[in-house]
């Protein structure tokens, strides 16, 4: 039984680099509970190391299957059982969502310990709206799903946040200029640990920035939002090229109205070549 926990699921934040910020509450749930379900044993358990706690650790990640879910939501009417991911919130990029609802399905409480996450904590840094954003967690890694997804996004009135590597940083920010224009944009890596930092500028700044430079480390990205004009419409657009086209070249009157409408440029010149025909 457990040291006073109630019993259920309990979901722990715990830090994306600093250990100081470990919450109290969190550090007192995972020392009371019957049962740890850790993404990898071994870095959870350096966590536990660090609070003196010494709780048993299941394994519990993407590959869990429908039966080990099952087991755990058969203990969880009369154990304190808390799931962990590697570092910040479980569930946010990172699993859980099954196991929730699995529990609650069958009537067990689920509790929250809040804490840390990498989205949240980037966008404290970043400087551009947080009244709306848009969480798009790790973009598709093959180039033309990232391309797409990024266009499904692109008008949305939100500041956009996603996950990223070091490697696929420089293609993903080319690709982010290319689809959505010279936004305001930033790159966090390696939040709350020694070589923190968050460097800004327009997409295409940052995209030239780290085209040959992949940075080490642990990064987050965020793209201001699409502005009105950024969501001009097909008819503005049109009006506005038809005009431009009478005195320009396709690509000149794409480049100047794209500028004017601050829309992406590939839109512009591919709606100029149809009016130019
Ligand atoms: N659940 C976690 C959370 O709440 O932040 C995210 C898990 S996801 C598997 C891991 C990704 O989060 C990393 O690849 C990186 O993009 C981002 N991340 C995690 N820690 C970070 C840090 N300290 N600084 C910047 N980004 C971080």
């Amino acid at each position: 039984m457990s040291d006073g926990l109630v019993a259920g699921l309990h979901i722990v934040a715990t830090p994306i680099g600093n250990l100081g910020d470990l919450s109290p509450r969190a550090a007192d749930t995972l020392r009371r509970a019957d049962r740890i379900l850790a993404e990898d044993t071994r870095i959870t358990g350096k966590l536990l190391r660090h609070i003196g706690a010494k709780v048993p650790m299941t394994r519990y990640d993407d590959h869990s299957s429908e039966e080990d879910r099952q087991r755990v939501v058969a203990q969880l009417g009369d154990q304190a059982i808390a799931l962990v991911s590697d570092a910040g919130t479980p569930l946010i990029s990172d699993p859980g969502y099954k196991l929730v609802r699995a529990a609650r399905a069958a009537g067990h409480t689920v509790h929250t310990v809040p804490g840390p996450s990498a989205a949240t904590a980037a966008l404290t840094l970043a400087g551009l709206p947080t009244d709306r954003f848009l969480f798009l967690g790790f973009l598709p890694a093959k180039a033309k799903a990232r391309e797409d997804a990024i266009g499904e996004v692109a008008d949305v009135r939100a500041t956009l946040v996603m996950y990223e590597s070091g490697l696929r940083l420089g293609s993903t920010l080319a690709t982010l200029a290319e689809r959505l224009g010279a936004r305001d944009a930033a790159v966090a890596r390696e939040i709350s640990k020694l070589h923190e930092e968050c460097v800004t500028g327009t997409l295409p700044d940052l995209a030239q920035r780290y085209a040959d430079a992949a940075p080490k480390g642990e990064i987050v990205v965020i793209v201001a939002p699409a502005t009105q004009a950024a969501c001009a419409t097909d008819e503005e657009l049109d009006d506005a090229l038809d005009e431009a086209l009478g005195r320009l070249s396709p690509s000149r009157a794409a480049a100047e109205v794209a500028e004017r409408l601050n829309i992406p440029r590939k839109r512009a010149y591919a709606r100029a070549l149809e009016r130019a025909k």
